[in-house]
């Protein structure tokens, strides 16, 4: 998978301004959902203000010099990582940055580092990184990135220039899952609309085989005609019921859009195009209206932790009128 495709352009050419004015300032903070490009970003940045070659800000790095390869390779003496599958970083990984930090470049250049997560940062760690924020050494520069800044110590996020990332849009996110996933279209455009944005909730929602998982719900749930049998099984389990909520919703909502018209881009169940009309029938846009109130209704009450045994069933009267 190539990370770098997942960098936000808006906050790299904004990157390009700055060095090419010499305003970066020392340190940042990117903030944004997990899959959003935090680090991808802060990549591309690194391999920019270290690039050998000739640059624009259409191509902010060259990709073929010494540097931009070893930088591809991870393998960059500059450009230093902290990125840990541990739920902290300690103090003791700070301080190996830290030292190393206060060196002069191998290539000249900028030394930068990466803090993946900064709000898994001990208070220990946190004070120790400090001090090198306050006082910034030449040449330098450091990218914190975050899901949020409120974990984070405060004289930490103030030091920082704070960067906040968007989510990616439906379409870019479409583009990408098909891009670099190879998935099918129809599973894309499924994946990428329930992620809201977000490739981080998209690669966990492929890991879990949520797509055929859904289309498991349509089939047992929706258009069976053992709704007792299969009703019973989805009850008895808190996380198959918010998924068939989830699922109703959706399937709803699809109903309408497509009795509405709208084009089929914006159909969550793609794939099911044709149970769907065959679901929508002769109903009225009124009668799918309801339908679609009853269900919003009953997800309401599921929220509440209520009972939801009745509201599901008066959800299948409406289904098979
Ligand atoms: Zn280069």
């Amino acid at each position: 998978m190539n990370e770098l495709s997942l960098v936000n352009e808006d906050a790299l050419e904004r990157f390009y301004n700055l060095f090419f004015r010499n305003r970066l300032a020392h340190a940042y903070l990117f903030v944004g959902a997990d899959g959003c490009g935090k680090m991808e970003t802060a990549l591309a940045v690194a391999k920019m203000v270290n690039c050998q070659g000739k640059i624009s800000k259409n191509s902010p790095y060259c990709d073929i010099c010494s540097s931009c390869l070893q930088a591809n390779n991870k393998s960059h003496p500059d450009i230093c990582l902290i990125d840990t599958a541990e739920d902290t970083i300690k103090i003791e990984q700070v301080k190996d940055f830290i030292r190393d930090f206060r060196l002069k470049s191998f290539m000249g250049k900028i030394k930068v580092c990466i803090i993946r997560s900064a709000e898994k940062l001990t208070l220990e760690a946190s004070n120790s990184l400090l001090k090198t924020l306050e006082e910034p050494t030449d040449n330098t520069l450091i990218i914190l990135t975050s899901v949020s800044n409120e974990k984070m110590l405060s004289t930490i996020v103030s030091r920082c220039h704070q960067m906040n990332f968007p989510l990616l849009s439906t379409r870019k996110l479409n583009a990408t899952l098909t891009e670099m996933f190879k998935m099918k279209a129809e599973e894309a455009q499924y994946l990428s609309m329930v992620s809201e944005g977000s490739l981080g909730k998209a690669k966990d929602l492929k890991e879990k085989n949520y797509f055929e998982e859904k289309n498991y719900y349509i089939d047992e749930f929706i258009l069976s005609f053992d709704y007792d049998k299969a009703l019973k099984v989805i009850l008895s389990d808190k996380i198959k019921t918010r998924e068939l909520l989830n699922v109703l919703h959706s399937w709803v909502r699809d109903a309408m859009l497509l009795r509405s018209s709208v084009e089929d881009s914006r159909l969550v169940n793609i794939d099911r195009i044709a149970e769907l009309k065959r679901f929508i029938g002769n109903a009225s846009l009124a009668e799918i209206n309801e339908l679609y109130a009853q269900v919003i209704k009953t997800i309401g009450l599921y929220n509440e932790n209520l009972n939801i045994k009745v509201p599901l069933m008066m959800i299948k009267e409406l289904i098979d009128r």
